[in-house]
């Protein structure tokens, strides 16, 4: 194992990002969970101001009860979210368990089986890509299925929706069957189509990142941190995209439980005809209020700034989640 001591930070050991069973899965994912959710709660609102909330009143000033209540209401999310952490990263020690054993389709070594760097870029793009539309339709059926079936909400995906103006610590506030569900998609894709393992592990690491995002009291849009809204920005600019999910599609799902099941895009909704027909308008609404926040005149100056800061703190928060990895690791798992 490499040590970061020519790095000049003492004698700290690089944690394993595949390999190191359940104890490093769960600390990989308590990182990136808990630093995230806490970075999206409280760092973006305060350093890319003006946020747009997705909820009317969400960020208006509050009486101390209601703070209190929202505060248990995270303390009660934190909790809940060890139980479906602990699932994945059984998940992640599942994965290694089927790659160890030399079933399915992951490979290690060379990425691309040692192709060029462009091709390399490439594959991992298109991985990513099939991964998200894999995703979205596991999410979107499960999710249905656990809405129509009477026994399944009652006494499984109820827990979700029990934050109904939800917090980033919503994300993982799942029951722990619910979790079995919804993350038994990551050990499908390993007998799909071939696939580095650290790519797997990043990507399903990723995924946490986007289901804190998604439970963000205010819009991110157009910084919703997923690959096809980035080619999409690149393509169309800041214009909201039918096709791709926004922070309020999901909030409307938690105000409306019969509406907006997906994840990253909206065309399984379209075509179930699942999804809130208010919404095109509602995202409306909420970029408007936001541009205007952004002013006449200067707006436009005031508006990249926003943007960048929006950058910065998403980068502050994967670098955050990192260093608490590194740290952890180093605490409580590192072997002399
Ligand atoms: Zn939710
Ligand atoms: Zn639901």
């Amino acid at each position: 194992m490499e040590s970061l001591e020519g790095l000049g930070v003492g004698s700290l050991k690089v944690p394993p990002l595949v390999g190191g069973g359940f104890p490093v899965a769960m600390l990989q994912l308590c990182s990136v969970y808990y630093v995230g959710a806490l970075a999206v709660h409280s760092l973006i609102p305060r350093f890319a101001s003006p946020v747009t909330p997705v909820a009317p009143g969400a960020r208006k000033a509050k009486p101390e009860s209601s703070r209190r209540t929202k505060r248990q209401q995270i303390l009660r999310e934190s909790l809940l979210s060890i139980g479906p952490i602990a699932v994945k990263a059984a998940v992640f020690c599942a994965v290694e368990k089927i790659h160890g054993l030399g079933l399915g389709l992951l490979y290690d070594g060379a990425l691309g089986f040692g192709t060029s760097l462009p091709a390399q870029a490439i594959l991992v793009a298109c991985t990513v890509l099939l991964l998200d539309a894999l995703h979205d339709t596991w999410f979107y059926f499960t999710h249905l299925l656990m809405h129509r079936n009477r026994w399944l909400y009652l006494n499984v995906h109820y827990l979700h929706h029990q934050s109904r103006d939800p917090t980033p610590f919503s994300g993982y506030s799942l029951h722990v069957v619910e979790a079995l569900i919804v993350f038994f998609d990551e050990v499908i894709v390993c007998f799909l189509f071939p696939m580095h393992v650290n790519l797997h592990r990043l990507y399903h690491l990723y995924t946490t990142l986007i289901h804190i995002g998604g439970h963000a009291s205010y819009e991110l849009h157009p910084l919703v941190p997923s690959l096809e809204q980035l080619l999409w920005i690149v393509f169309h600019g800041d214009r909201v995209a039918k096709g791709l999910n926004t922070v309020l599609y999901h909030n409307m799902h938690h105000q409306f439980p019969n509406k907006n099941f997906s994840l990253y895009f909206t065309h399984w909704d379209r075509l179930c005809e699942t999804m809130k027909w208010a919404y095109p308008d509602e995202i409306q609404r909420i970029k408007k209020e936001q541009s205007g926040k952004f002013g006449e005149g200067k707006g436009r100056r005031r508006k990249h700034r926003y943007y960048f800061a929006l950058i910065a703190c998403m980068t502050a928060t994967l670098g955050l989640s990192l260093l608490a990895y590194l740290l952890a690791y180093n605490v409580f798992l590192r072997v002399a």
